[in-house]
């Protein structure tokens, strides 16, 4: 197998997106067995209320996940602030694992720390609070022993409220805090920082205070979301590629 690995996030799949899940199954299917490892970060699906809740959505991702994982290649999902309730039965169904947030991956040399992004995310204090609920685990236990038409109603209500007040908080809010990813880097001996999130992508180059090591300078690489075109990095040969590909014009089938 190619040592390529590579990774993804922020597809926000859901069932009234149909050409965001042909898009996501033509990458599966022209990657499949020409990478060693994909790493998919947070939010591959819009909402996610529990594994218990199937769809035509839910099993045609998972047949596709767990297709290209017999092609050779090992997948690793990390959970988004969207799809934090995937659980294992779900990961099992797709042949893939769960992996937690600042995931360490080493790869042809290069040592880059993985995570979703909202937790840079400092600003944004409501969010914030929100999220130190939802991950609670005594709150996520009882979340999913509610009934289906419960949690529907539940993910919708947060979802409408958390689309209102993103229409009054700036754009500085939302995006990353600089202190926060400072210290992040300060914090650990990766060079590299790869996150989704803020569907922002770019190339950051992060200047660093000179800590005793030789690290004076991070770079952090911000995946896109996949809302009109592919996001996706690629890492081959030491490289790392952020790249982008428009939809498929035509569904392969
Ligand atoms: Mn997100």
């Amino acid at each position: 197998m190619q040592d390529r690995v590579l990774l993804i996030s922020d597809l926000h799949l859901e069932e009234q997106r149909q050409d965001i899940t042909e898009a996501f199954t033509q990458f599966l299917e022209l990657n499949r067995g020409k990478c060693s490892a994909l790493y998919i970060l947070g939010d591959l699906f819009e909402i996610w209320i529990g594994d218990d809740v199937e769809s035509l959505l839910t099993t045609t991702v998972a047949d596709s996940l767990r297709e290209f994982y017999t092609g050779g290649s090992s997948v690793y999902l990390m959970h988004g602030n969207r799809d934090f309730l995937i659980g294992e039965s779900y990961a099992a169904q797709c042949g893939i694992s769960l992996v937690q947030e600042y995931y360490s991956l080493e790869v042809q040399n290069l040592e880059i720390l993985l995570l979703h992004g909202d937790s840079l995310c400092t600003d944004d204090v409501d969010y914030q609070q929100f999220k130190t609920m939802v991950r609670d685990n005594k709150w996520q236990t009882e979340f999913l022993k509610k009934p289906i038409e419960e949690r529907v109603a539940y993910a919708s209500a947060a979802r409408k409220q958390s689309r209102e007040a993103a229409k009054t908080k700036s754009t500085e809010i939302m995006d990353v805090n600089q202190t926060a990813v400072k210290a992040l880097f300060n914090s650990t001996q990766h060079k590299y920082i790869i996150h989704g999130h803020t569907h922002r992508p770019a190339v950051h180059d992060v200047s660093l205070k000179q800590n005793g090591s030789t690290k004076t300078t991070g770079k952090r690489i911000v995946l896109g979301d996949w809302d009109k075109e592919i996001w996706f990095i690629e890492i081959q040969n030491g490289k790392i590629d952020l790249r982008t590909l428009p939809f498929p014009q035509q569904p392969l089938r």
